[in-house]
């Protein structure tokens, strides 16, 4: 199963990858938390990813091709993948197309999660995660047991350096002028499905489910 989930910043894309991962054998890949990982790490490839990511701005292209290229290749992906934040621009989307078929991998479906911006601030500002194991929660929708402590492995829950109102909106701009184009693309090849991601997590879910029987 080859999947694609999009969506802005807040529209639920980790939560619904979770319940996606748990419900089918595939691994999640989120460009967005490789490059974290790599910035922790203080790799090379996360000191140049590092200052495009504090101003809420786009990787280079080539660089997030080429990693999650690498990525596709590892044994876990032999079944399909869920991509989580890539391709987010039209040179991403057209460069996947080569590379899925490379590897055998086509795009089977896209889900593409929608909800309007006074949503997303609302989850954007109140949501910590937990650096250690990536637990996603939010101060009043989905608190931790202990205020700022995480439920599943006990460590100091953090805000996203890139979850501020003003980096929301930077973030929303960029995906209003790059990635919105790649939903075109998909919804041209019919593959995308459109989902009101404001609606309650199992709802969302029950429609994910829905889209994906038709592949499965
Ligand atoms: P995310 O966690 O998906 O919101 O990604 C956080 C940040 O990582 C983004 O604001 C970008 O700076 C960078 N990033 C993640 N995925 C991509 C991508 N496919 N192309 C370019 N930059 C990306």
């Amino acid at each position: 199963m080859n999947i694609l989930i999009m969506g802005p910043a807040g529209a639920g894309k980790g939560t619904m990858s979770d319940l996606i991962l748990q419900a089918y054998d595939i691994p999640h890949i989120s460009t967005g938390d490789m490059l974290r990982e790599n910035v922790a790490n203080g790799t090379e490839l996360g000191k140049e990813a590092k200052s495009y990511m504090d101003a809420g701005k786009l990787v280079p292209d080539d660089v997030i091709n080429a990693m999650v290229e690498k990525r596709l290749q590892e044994p876990d992906c032999q079944k399909g993948y869920l991509l989580d934040g890539f391709p987010r621009t039209l040179v991403q989307a057209k460069a996947f197309e080569e590379i899925a078929a490379k590897i055998g991998k086509p795009v089977e479906a896209v889900l593409a999660l929608e909800v309007d911006f006074e949503i997303l601030k609302e989850r954007v500002t109140g949501r910590r995660v937990c650096p250690k194991c990536g637990a996603i929660y939010h101060i009043s929708n989905f608190p931790p047991k202990v205020e700022g402590v995480c439920d599943k492995c006990g460590s100091p829950l953090k805000q996203r350096a890139d979850d501020t109102v003003e980096k929301l909106t930077q973030r929303m701009k960029e995906y209003d002028a790059s990635t919105k184009p790649v939903i075109d693309f998909y919804d041209e090849k019919g593959l995308v499905t459109h989902l009101d991601a404001s609606q309650k997590p199992d709802v969302v879910f029950g429609r994910i489910k829905e889209a994906l029987a038709k592949i499965d």
